[in-house]
């Protein structure tokens, strides 16, 4: 249905379950992917798998010099990005009272000033040629917060607000600017939650059940296609019916 030939898709955290799936999501529908994180090996294999128009350029994102240089390597290679898909996350938990600063910078520099400092060296090519899509891959905890996870809610609440912001700066250049945000989603970052923790996250979810990755990056694509070009500043929220906002 989703026809994404010609256009080149960035796609940060690509090495990652979540990034892996909305890069393999775009490729199928014919986009050029550009697929970014910092372990190799797995951009690599990635890349192999899908072959042609793909491209691996490795950053990390908490390194501004790496960041500057992403978009320009990125045209180098596949031209012009038409659609930034800023997925890359970490988590740093701690209860507040025992969060340190460094903690906290942490994850606000890669989920959350990475994201604008990209979606800003984006633009000026997508406003020239007046398309442009940025998908932000925020998280149902930005919505109604997380004990122990003060950082990251922070973060990704910070990423709901960055893009009803720009979203009304580039509506009128045809670019529209969106969040996905996932719920619990079977990956690395739910690997790490004990049975016990996970037992009380399923209490909570109508479907009873974690989501896929794809359930994310099937969002993701319609939020990247011509198909979606009078939505802009929404969050599409994908959680199960966890919540309902
Ligand atoms: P993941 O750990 O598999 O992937 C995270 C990706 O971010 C990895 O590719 C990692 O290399 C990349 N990353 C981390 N630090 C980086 C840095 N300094 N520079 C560049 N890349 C960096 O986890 P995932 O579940 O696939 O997460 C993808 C996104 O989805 C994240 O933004 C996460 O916050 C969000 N999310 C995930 C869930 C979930 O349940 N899994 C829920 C809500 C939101």
């Amino acid at each position: 249905m989703f026809d994404l030939s010609g256009k080149t898709a960035l796609v940060t955290g690509a090495s990652g379950g979540i990034g892996a799936s909305v890069a393999r999501m775009l490729w199928s529908n014919g986009a050029s992917v550009v697929l970014s994180g910092t372990r190799l090996d797995r951009l690599e294999a990635l890349s192999t798998e899908l072959g042609s128009r793909c491209f691996v350029i490795p950053a990390d994102l908490s390194k501004t010099e790496d960041i500057d240089s992403l978009n320009k390597k990125s045209q180098t290679v596949a031209g012009s990005i038409d659609i930034l898909v800023n997925n890359a996350g970490l988590t740093k938990d701690n209860l507040a009272i025992r969060m340190n600063e460094k903690d906290w910078q942490d994850v606000i520099d890669v989920n959350l000033t990475a994201a604008f400092l990209l979606s800003r060296s984006v633009l000026r090519s997508m406003m020239k040629k007046r398309w442009g899509r940025i998908v932000n891959i925020t998280s149902v905890v930005g919505a109604i917060g997380n004990s122990g996870q003060v950082n990251y809610a922070a973060s990704k609440a910070g990423l709901v607000g960055m893009t009803k912001s720009l979203a009304q700066e580039v509506a009128s250049r045809g670019i529209t600017v969106n969040c996905v945000a996932p719920g619990f989603i079977e990956t690395a970052m739910t690997e790490i939650l004990t049975e016990a923790q996970k037992d009380a996250i399923l209490d909570r979810i109508p479907a009873s059940c974690l989501g896929s990755v794809d359930d994310v990056s099937a969002c993701a694509l319609f939020l990247a296609s011509n198909e979606a070009s009078y939505v802009t500043g929404q969050t599409i929220h994908v959680n199960g019916g966890m919540a309902m906002i």
